[in-house]
């Protein structure tokens, strides 16, 4: 039997996109990734999916044609949908003032992102990329864990040469990616979604 990418634990009896596919507007990249699931893995993923879509499509849409397509096309039909998570959006939005490229300074909205639903993907999806790579799941006596970035850091910049980088689409998504061969519990990954979002993680032995 195919073990799931993403648990470790449980029969595989689907498929699974990572990163999620719905943070691609059509027509969808002829690349996408995806990877072995057990249907609970595959279908506690796809609220999460949509929060994490609704989030960076609004982050990204000033930054990108694809995004702003993305947010026209599917993040507004999630939101007429769900009533609930308008009103989160709503709760949750704070006013920020921000300087403009020409020194003015304007008032805007500003939405907070639900890091619940944000880290889950991410993990998802370094998972799923772990078993794409490596050629196994990551094992379960290894602990992942999810950073958010602003920028990379620089002494990684220095040796980012030494990364595997992947682009999906049209540079919708890159992300580049190390694992030991020496122990292959260590591994670290950076994202980069539409140029307006990072985020980054890594594994490592569980230390008990
Ligand atoms: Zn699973």
């Amino acid at each position: 039997m195919e073990i799931c990418a993403i648990c470790a634990e449980h029969e595989a009896t689907t498929r699974d996109h990572v990163p999620p596919k719905s943070i691609f507007p059509r027509p969808r990249p002829g690349n996408l990734i995806t990877v072995p699931a057990c249907a609970e893995c595959n279908n506690g993923a796809s609220d999460l999916d949509d929060l994490f879509k609704v989030y960076l499509s609004m982050q990204a849409a000033a930054n990108s044609e694809i995004a702003a397509r993305l947010f026209r096309e599917k993040t507004v039909r999630t939101l007429k949908r769900n009533q609930r998570l308008l009103n989160k959006l709503q709760e949750e939005s704070a006013q920020i003032e921000v300087t403009t490229e020409e020194g003015r300074i304007e008032t805007r909205t500003g939405y907070l992102w639900d890091s619940v639903a944000h880290d889950a993907v991410i993990e998802r999806t370094i998972r799923g990329l772990y078993w794409h790579h490596w050629g196994a799941p990551l094992t379960r006596d290894a602990t992942l864990s999810v950073q958010w970035l602003q920028t990379i850091p620089d002494q990684v910049l220095e040796k980012i040469s030494l990364f595997n980088e992947v682009a999906l689409g049209d540079d919708q998504v890159v992300y580049k990616y190390i694992i030991s061969t020496d122990d292959p519990r260590f591994s670290l990954w950076f994202f980069d979604f539409y140029g307006a979002h990072w985020a980054s993680g890594y594994t490592q032995p569980t230390v008990i």
